[in-house]
């Protein structure tokens, strides 16, 4: 009999959200909660894919503090223009090209990042994460590489509605079919996990699952169907504006520290010894925690390089800063807190028996690759 491997990467799709939603995709009865990294999909994605945590593969958070060749180099100059310029969309594009043209294939976005702030930091992901040879460390697209099973990818290069049509058109022909896609993602962020939106993806999800399988069964294939996400999302209960609780002080950043504000961290390089004891004054009472050795190693994301940040501090569950580098207005949900929040837990669910030992992002590529040694007869 045929068998071959459908992996759908639902960015966001919450083990809480999917568990909750009466019937979703019911064929798939082999169903595993996933504890997540702390951050977002530019950790989590490299962990699912290597099996690594953060530090060991690098990826941690989008930006990171600037090496000696940042595509963003040079983009201090932007000082000298008006601010109504600086923040122009025509201005953004403009720069989100020289930023490819300098050689990131990786996903990023400048949000709104002050433009000449950005000199001071890097893109962490320069290269496919979807490829083989992309992430700093062999990952599952190396085996498949390696495996000579015929196998294809869709990503956030091309919209959901074609990636999922195209997983239909493609089952075809090819035994290792994987499709990411990050509109539920979007859609939570937009309006919640109650939200009209959130039911309608789940329900195109469960409808590709529930194609996928009626076919298996009239062509008697053996389809082997994996779902998968990378974090859940916490609905957002208040927001917290931790640049405002800075501002007042006699040390401001870029001169006395480097900041980098993401949606539910605030990360700090000191370039002066006083700035750290300000700013550490100044967010104590703020809805969080700054992170500390424990943390960092528990969580694998403590880098001896402080790439992503000499000091964090993480936002309590539920608490959105606004405004930050990602943006100035309030979001439904979001994602990116402490990943021990029960709304933060990732799934992988399935239509083959998911063995005891999965129980976390970094554990999905080695049972993806017993799976691909199965469905090719290699097991030992
Ligand atoms: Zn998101």
């Amino acid at each position: 009999m045929k068998r071959r491997m459908v992996v759908l990467l639902v960015d966001a799709l919450g083990w809480n959200l999917a568990s909750a939603a009466p019937g979703f995709a019911a064929p798939l009865e082999h169903r595993r909660k996933l504890d997540t990294v702390l951050g977002f999909s530019s950790g989590a994605l490299p962990t699912l894919f290597t099996g690594r945590m953060p530090c060991e593969h690098g990826r941690f958070l989008m930006y990171r503090r600037r090496s000696a060749d940042s595509p963003f180099r040079g983009f201090g100059a932007l000082r000298a223009l008006p601010k109504r310029l600086q923040s122009s969309g025509m201005l953004s594009r403009a720069l989100t090209r020289l930023v490819r043209r300098r050689g990131v294939r990786g996903y990023f976005n400048l949000y709104e990042v002050p433009r000449p702030i950005l000199a001071e930091f890097d893109l962490a992901e320069r290269a496919d994460v979807f490829s083989p040879g992309g992430l700093p460390l062999p990952s599952l697209w190396d085996t498949l590489e390696k495996s000579g099973v015929p196998w294809a990818h869709r990503d956030w290069r091309t919209p959901e509605q074609d990636n999922l049509a195209w997983l239909e058109r493609e089952l075809e022909s090819t035994e290792f079919l994987f499709v990411y896609t990050a509109d539920l993602d979007a859609q939570l962020h937009h309006e919640g996990s109650r939200g009209s939106g959130v039911r309608e993806s789940l329900s195109r999800y469960d409808a590709v699952v529930g194609r996928l399988t009626e076919r298996a069964k009239r062509s008697g294939e053996d389809l082997w169907i994996y779902l998968l996400s990378d974090h859940g999302m916490v609905d957002v209960a208040r927001t917290e504006d931790v640049m405002a609780r800075l501002a007042g002080l006699a040390v401001g950043w870029p001169r006395d520290y480097v900041a980098f504000f993401d949606s539910t961290m605030a990360r700090f390089w000191w370039r002066r010894r006083a700035a750290r004891e300000s700013v550490r004054a100044a967010l104590e009472g703020a809805p969080g925690r700054w992170l500390d050795a424990g943390d960092l190693d528990r969580e694998g994301t403590r880098f001896a390089d402080a790439a992503y940040g000499e000091d964090l501090f993480l936002l309590d569950p539920g608490v959105l800063m606004v405004p930050s580098f990602m943006g100035t207005s309030p979001l439904a949900a979001m994602h990116g807190y402490d990943p021990s929040h029960p709304d933060m837990a990732a799934l992988l669910w399935s239509n083959r028996p998911i063995p005891r030992e999965v129980g976390h992002l970094r554990d999905v590529r080695g049972f993806l690759e017993s799976e691909l040694d199965a469905l090719t007869g290699s097991a030992a």
